[in-house]
């Protein structure tokens, strides 16, 4: 089964309604390091990439290519979400929609996305895993990804190899020091805590998943 634009925009729906649905549990997880905003960020952000998303979807010109609503979204966040992970997540988006140049994707298609997504993240923030940013949660989900690809796993099943390494590095977050972004101001107090992008990550690519199946 291959993936396609009706994927794309279910996948951006969903990741609306999960994202509003945690963004207390966000919130607070960036108030324990953070500034508290990070759930109030995305949600703002992801509703008003719908808003968009509906706009687009009624007018002359309505998203084709799975290209489209990634760049869509990148361009929505960008302008409207505060903070570091606007932009940080606006590059994700944009990068990720470019290397997506075709109609439809397979499961090399799907790791292909999400590292453009990875490359957009680190070419913005420079971070590294181990940083104890959302980088944590993107490595690994690159990396399952691929190797399920490799192993001939379906797009469905890509997917969902990388939405469970995307938790199990949000988690493995907890213990880690963070040296890049608000949270490293800390410095060793940061420990302890889940890092809020790590987590929204992970939320991000389960909705990936479950729009796959749906
Ligand atoms: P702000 O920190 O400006 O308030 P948010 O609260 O929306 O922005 O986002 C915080 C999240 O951004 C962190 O939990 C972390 O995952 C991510 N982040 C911050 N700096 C970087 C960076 N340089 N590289 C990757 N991710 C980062
Ligand atoms: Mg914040």
């Amino acid at each position: 089964m291959t993936l396609d634009v009706a994927w794309a925009a279910r996948w951006t729906r969903l990741s609306a309604e999960r994202i509003a649905a945690a963004r207390d549990e966000l919130t607070e997880l960036d108030r324990q390091i953070g500034d508290g905003d990070h759930g109030e960020n995305l949600d703002r952000g992801f509703r008003a990439v719908v808003v968009k998303l509906d706009g687009a979807a009624a007018g002359e010109q309505p998203p084709g290519q799975i290209g489209d609503v990634l760049k869509l979204v990148a361009t929505t966040l960008m302008s409207s979400v505060g903070g570091a992970s606007g932009p940080l997540y606006g590059t994700a988006y944009l990068r990720a929609a470019k290397v997506t140049g075709l109609a439809e994707l397979d499961a090399h298609g799907v790791v292909a996305l999400l590292e453009g997504a990875l490359e957009g993240i680190t070419a913005r923030g420079k971070a590294q895993v181990g940083e104890k940013t959302m980088v944590d949660a993107w490595q690994p989900a690159v990396d399952a990804a691929e190797a399920a690809a490799d192993a001939g796993a379906s797009t469905a099943d890509v997917l969902a190899a990388a939405a469970r390494a995307a938790r199990a590095g949000a988690e493995a977050t907890i213990p880690l020091v963070a040296t890049k972004g608000r949270a490293s101001y800390l410095g060793e107090r940061s420990a302890g805590h889940q890092d809020p992008g790590a987590t929204s990550t992970a939320i991000l690519l389960e909705a990936a998943h479950d729009a796959a199946t749906a």
